[in-house]
């Protein structure tokens, strides 16, 4: 049953042999359109959000259930910026699927494959449990980044309108999902500038792309570039202005062209828990946290001017790991002075938007994927639930703390009958230890006390030991 409308459901619910997959019963939703948070038992049918019920209750007899009580169920995390196994390491591929799944992370585009490697990546990645991995073709200008180590069949080289529309056409039989394209040669002040690619240039390349179906998104790092690129009509700038503050004038060029803003503050942060101490004391470092700070102001001012946030990070960069960059993401956002929503549809419903897969994923809603992040806990695990005002709301010390690993895959919920949906349903548990921590609150009726609800056990499948129980039914 793909689509079953709220209104249907009071009816089927109270029938026994109501057909689903999965049922997870009295849950917290954070489900990314916008609204509050609230309670609900949440269905699963064919790969697909099939039922949203408000009144707590149990699942209909005989559908597999998850006890969500004291959980938070969100829809799955998107990272539009990510270098899956960069510098050719497949072997490390089934690992990296595996962490994004870990940190709830359901779809990501990776910018690191040249177009041939398409096809059998896509053959492999079916087999694998993990996000939905979506692959760039990269195009740079002559000398430009991207093009100064790769070579020509993995980054093309444009200079002309004509170039563009040519290098397009040419890209399209590998069936690229998205372009990435390499528009600024600013190597931040700390190396020889690139080669920067011309508005005309880069305007054919949108409208070729656009003509055929194809979202852009751009390495976009200076105030004047940004402007461009917003001028372009491109879709996603897929790194932060460092150069300088950005003025109404930057705002207003992005948001009349519809363009989201993914900063990658993950890659750019200079200060990481495992950055060394020889690193904070190189003579760049003062330069690297100043350019930083303006890297947090500039998404703060964009958030507050009305531009689309989406999310990236630059995983596979040094010290960006996979997975977990894209929490550490949002704490970021936090700390840039966004709300705590604000991140949070960032990564799931204002990404999906800013590619242009709304219509099929990034919130909670009936008849979308079934790609959603259920955040579990154990009392012996000392999860906990926040009561804050009526939001959704985290605190942000995970990645950037000293300590241990506070958060782990319980497993990657998938129907055998959803393989060729993809949709994956991540089983996460967190763990409050030290620093180290990633806490939800909201004020539900109900929901008060710290992981009172959250009962060691509780949330595994109660009925249906079979599909449940293996991890990586696909
Ligand atoms: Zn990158």
């Amino acid at each position: 049953m793909r689509f079953v409308s709220s209104c249907l459901l009071s009816v089927c619910v109270v029938g026994a042999a109501y057909a689903q997959d999965l049922a997870i019963t009295d849950v917290t939703v954070f489900d990314g359109t916008g609204a509050a948070p609230y309670q609900a038992t949440v269905m699963f049918d064919d790969g697909l959000i099939s039922v949203i019920d408000k009144r707590a209750g149990d699942a209909p007899a005989g559908v597999p259930e998850i006890d969500g009580s004291g959980l938070s169920l969100l829809p799955g995390f998107f990272d539009l910026h990510v270098h899956y196994t960069p510098i050719g390491e497949p072997a490390t591929t089934p690992q990296i699927s595996e962490a994004y799944a870990a940190a709830g992370v359901t779809s990501v585009y990776d910018f690191a494959q040249p177009p041939e490697a398409f096809a059998p990546r896509r053959d492999w990645l079916k087999t694998l449990p993990g996000p939905r991995v979506n692959f760039a073709a990269r195009m740079s200008t002559t000398n430009g980044h991207g093009a100064d180590w790769s070579d020509t069949s993995t980054t093309k080289w444009v200079n002309t309108p004509y170039a563009a529309k040519e290098a397009v056409k040419e890209l399209l039989p590998y069936q690229p999902d998205v372009i990435k394209v390499f528009t600024d040669g600013w190597r931040y002040g700390s190396g020889v500038d690139n080669t920067s690619m011309n508005e005309p240039t880069l305007t054919a390349l949108v409208e070729e792309a656009h003509s055929n179906g194809l979202k852009i998104l751009t390495h976009t790092v200076t105030k004047d570039r940004v402007e461009i690129a917003g001028r372009s009509g491109v879709d996603v700038v897929a790194h932060s202005v460092l150069d300088e503050h950005i003025d109404q004038d930057t705002i207003n060029a992005l948001k009349t062209a519809g363009t989201a803003y993914a900063g990658t503050l993950a890659v750019y942060n200079p200060d990481k828990f495992d950055t060394p101490d020889f690193d904070r004391q190189h003579p760049s470092f003062k330069a690297r946290q100043a350019r930083f700070q303006v890297g947090l102001d500039n998404m703060k001012a964009l958030y507050e001017g009305g531009v689309l946030i989406a999310l990236g990070t630059d995983a596979g960069m040094p010290r960006t790991p996979h997975g977990t960059s894209t929490l550490n993401e949002m704490e970021l956002m936090v700390r840039a002075g966004l709300p705590a929503k604000a991140a949070l549809m960032a990564g799931t419903s204002n990404s999906a938007r800013a590619i242009g897969v709304y219509d099929q994923r990034g919130s909670i809603e009936v008849g979308k994927d079934a790609d959603v992040v259920l955040i579990a806990g154990k009392r012996g695990m000392r999860f906990r639930i926040y009561t804050r005002r009526n939001t959704l709301s985290l605190a942000a010390r995970w990645c950037s703390g000293k300590g241990r690993r506070s958060l782990s895959l319980t497993r990657i919920w998938r129907h055998p009958k959803w393989r060729a949906q993809r949709s994956t349903i991540s089983i996460v548990k967190m763990a409050a230890r030290h620093a180290t921590r990633w806490l939800w609150g909201t004020r539900m009726a109900g929901l008060s006390a710290a992981g009172r609800s959250s009962n060691s056990g509780g949330w595994q499948a109660r009925r249906c030991a079979s599909p449940v129980g293996g991890s990586g039914a696909a």
